[in-house]
C-alpha cells in the first residue's frame, strides 16, 4: 500500500538536520515577562519570533492586534492584488533554509513543473505559505492583543495592552516593531476627504472595503499607485458602475527606480551609505513615484467602465444627497463613494504606542541638513535609525531605553532603503536584529553570565578510564 503523501516531509528532515532549538541562554529577570516583545503578528514578526528561537532567546511573545489569523498582515486584508510584485524566487522568511522556502512549500504540493510555471506568486498562495510556516513552526502570535503604549521604567519597559482580558500591563526588556506600514506611522487620508465628508462616504485602501456595498455604485479611487489600481480592479470586479480613477501626476509612475540598487552590494551595504546618499535615494524614489505593476493596470483598462483621470488634483469635495460631489479641472463629478489610494503617512514618532518618547527619538531632520534642490519636510520625519535598527536619542542620555526599542517597518524607509520590511528584506534585516537583541542582552547580564561561563564543569570521566595504560 502506498503512503499517502507528506507534503512536509522535507521540512521536517530540515528542522531535524539543523538539531534542537537552543535552550534558553537569557537569564530570568524578577518582575520580567518577556525578554523580548514583537509588536505584530504579519510574516515580519513570525519570522523574528522563529530567528529569535534560534538563537536561544526564550521568553519571546508575538502582539498581533488582529482578532484572529485571517486578519493579520496584508495579505488576505489590506493587499488587494493577484500576484505578488516581489519576483518568486527571492529570499524570505525561511531565512536561509531552503526546506522552508516558499519554493520547497509550492513545490511540496503542486510539484517543479508547477513552479516552474508560474511567473509571479499569487497572493493567496503566499498568504497560505505564511499560515504554514506560523504553525509549521509552532509561532503562536496572541490576537486580538493590540500595544498601546510602551512605558519606560528604570531598565525595563511596562507595556500597556489592550486584549483579551481588558487593560492589561506586561514587562519587557526588548521591543521590536513589526507593525507593517500603518504602524509605520499611519493612514494618510486627504484633507479634503477628512474635513468635508461624513467617514461613510469614503474609505483608506488599508481599511476593510465593503467591495459587495459598491455593486451599481460609481466609485472615485484617488492615487496612481499599486493599491489604487489594485481596489479600483476590485470594485469593478465586483460590478460597480464605473469606477473614476484619479492620479496627481501626468503619467502613471513607469520606473520601479530602486531597481538600479537591488544588486547585493547596494542591497547589503546600504545603511554603510553616507546620509546625503540615503537621503538623495528616497528623494529619487519619490520623484519616480511609486508604481503600480502592469497587470494591476491591466485588470482595470480591460473595463469600458474604468476612467483614469490624469494631473487630477482632487481640491474640493462637497457632500450631497449622502453622495461626493467634485469638481477636477473644470469638469463636475458625483460618487457615491470614495477610496483613497493615498498611502501611508511616515510619522512613527507620533504613533500613540510612542508618546512617552514622541520628543526623545531622533530624526532624519535633525541629524542632517540635505542641499536645497533635495529639501523636503516629510522625509526630515523618519527616524534616524541605528545599525541594529534600534531608535537613537536626539538628545544623548534623555531617554537611554529607546536603544531597546527596534524597528522592522516602513518607517526604517530612510535609513535602510526599500524594501525595509517587505518580503526581500528579512534576509538582510532579520539577523542584524536578532544579533543585536541577542548582543545587547549578553552584555547587560554579563556579571551573571561570565560566572556561568566560569562555572563549574563536571568532568566527562575519571582517571579510571585510562589507569590501565599508564606506565
Ligand atoms: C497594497 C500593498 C501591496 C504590497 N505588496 C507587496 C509585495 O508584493 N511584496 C512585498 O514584499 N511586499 C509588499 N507589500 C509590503 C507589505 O506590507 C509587506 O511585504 C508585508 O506585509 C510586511 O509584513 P509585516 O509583517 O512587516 O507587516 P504587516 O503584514 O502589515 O503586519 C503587521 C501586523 O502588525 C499588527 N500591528 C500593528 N500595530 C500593532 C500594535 N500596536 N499592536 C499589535 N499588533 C499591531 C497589524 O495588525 C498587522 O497584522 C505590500 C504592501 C501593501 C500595502
Amino acid at each position: 500500500m502506498t503512503q499517502p503523501h507528506d507534503p512536509d516531509t522535507d521540512a521536517r528532515t530540515a528542522l531535524r538536520l539543523l538539531g534542537p532549538d537552543p535552550a534558553n541562554w537569557v537569564p530570568d529577570r524578577p518582575g520580567i515577562d518577556h525578554n523580548v516583545t514583537i509588536a505584530g503578528g504579519g510574516q515580519t514578526g513570525c519570522a523574528l519570533a522563529f530567528a529569535l528561537r534560534r538563537s536561544g532567546i526564550g521568553k519571546v511573545t508575538v502582539l498581533e492586534a488582529a482578532p484572529n489569523e485571517q486578519r493579520a498582515g496584508i495579505w488576505l486584508n489590506a493587499a488587494r492584488m493577484n500576484l505578488l510584485r516581489t519576483p518568486k524566487a527571492l529570499p524570505g522568511p525561511e531565512l536561509g533554509i531552503p526546506a522552508l522556502s516558499f519554493q520547497a512549500w509550492y513545490e511540496a504540493r503542486h510539484g517543479q513543473q508547477a513552479y516552474a510555471g508560474i511567473d509571479r506568486i499569487k497572493r493567496t498562495d503566499w498568504a497560505d505559505y505564511i499560515r504554514w510556516y506560523k504553525h509549521f513552526l509552532g509561532i503562536n502570535p496572541r490576537y486580538a492583543t493590540r500595544l498601546t503604549r510602551i512605558e519606560p521604567l528604570t531598565d525595563h519597559f511596562r507595556l500597556h495592552l489592550d486584549g483579551p482580558n481588558g487593560v492589561t500591563t506586561e514587562t519587557t526588556r526588548k521591543i521590536v516593531l513589526a507593525t507593517g506600514f500603518f504602524g509605520g506611522g499611519g493612514k494618510f487620508v486627504p484633507d479634503v476627504l477628512t474635513a468635508n465628508l461624513s467617514p461613510a462616504l469614503y474609505a483608506h485602501t488599508e481599511d476593510a472595503i465593503d467591495f459587495t456595498a459598491l455593486r451599481g455604485r460609481t466609485v472615485a479611487v484617488i492615487g496612481g499607485a499599486a493599491a489604487a489600481f489594485d481596489a479600483a480592479g476590485v470594485a469593478l470586479e465586483h460590478g460597480a458602475a464605473a469606477v473614476h480613477l484619479f492620479a496627481r501626476r501626468d503619467t502613471i509612475a513607469a520606473t520601479p527606480i530602486t531597481r538600479s540598487r537591488g544588486f547585493p552590494g547596494a542591497y547589503d551595504n546600504y545603511y554603510q551609505l553616507p546620509d546625503a546618499d540615503r537621503w538623495h535615494q528616497a528623494m529619487r524614489y519619490f520623484r519616480f513615484g511609486s508604481t503600480p505593476t502592469t497587470d494591476a493596470i491591466e485588470r482595470t483598462v480591460k473595463f469600458p467602465n474604468f476612467h483614469l483621470h490624469l494631473a487630477a488634483l482632487w481640491a474640493n469635495a462637497t457632500e450631497r444627497n449622502d453622495a461626493t460631489e467634485t469638481t477636477i479641472n473644470g469638469e463636475s463629478y458625483r460618487f457615491d463613494f470614495v477610496i483613497a489610494g493615498t498611502g501611508y503617512s511616515p510619522g512613527l514618532a507620533s504613533r500613540p504606542e510612542l508618546i512617552d518618547f514622541a520628543n526623545h527619538i531622533l530624526l532624519w531632520r535633525d541629524r542632517f541638513l540635505p542641499p536645497q534642490a533635495e529639501r523636503d519636510e516629510m522625509l526630515g520625519f523618519y527616524p534616524y535609525l541605528g545599525a541594529g535598527h534600534e531608535f537613537l536619542e536626539k538628545t544623548p542620555g534623555a531617554s537611554p531605553l529607546l536603544k531597546h526599542i527596534h524597528v522592522q517597518n516602513p518607517a526604517g524607509f530612510l535609513s535602510f532603503g526599500l524594501p525595509i520590511g517587505d518580503v526581500p528584506s528579512m534576509k538582510r534585516d532579520i539577523p542584524v536584529i536578532v544579533s543585536r537583541i541577542s548582543a545587547d542582552l549578553f552584555h547587560d547580564d554579563l556579571t551573571i553570565l561570565r560566572n556561568r561561563m566560569n562555572g563549574d564543569v563536571p568532568p566527562d570521566f575519571s582517571t579510571e578510564l585510562y589507569r590501565s595504560a599508564v606506565r
